[in-house]
């Protein structure tokens, strides 16, 4: 399991668009997943940072890649763990 951010920037939308579309991506992830919230702006750019548990990249048991797989490792198996 290793730490990963996804990055809401806008130039054009409000915050409470912004905002909104954080608030919807770490409901998704469910509060398990989500360590923080973040955000940072300038005269014109606001950005949010949704931090968050992210998969991990290899199966713990045979190193198979995970990237772009969901339940399962599809080399062995193996449960993907998302604790
Ligand atoms: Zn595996």
């Amino acid at each position: 399991m290793r730490v990963a951010y996804k990055k809401f920037e806008s130039t054009f939308r409000s915050w409470d668009k912004l905002a909104l579309e954080a608030a919807d991506f770490a409901t998704r992830l469910g509060r398990e997943r989500v360590i923080s919230i973040s955000h940072s702006s300038d005269q014109s750019t606001g950005v949010i940072f949704v931090w968050y548990w992210g998969k991990p990249e290899a199966c713990y048991q045979c190193g198979y890649d995970l990237r772009g797989s969901e339940e399962r490792c599809p080399e062995c198996g193996q449960a993907i763990r998302n604790e």
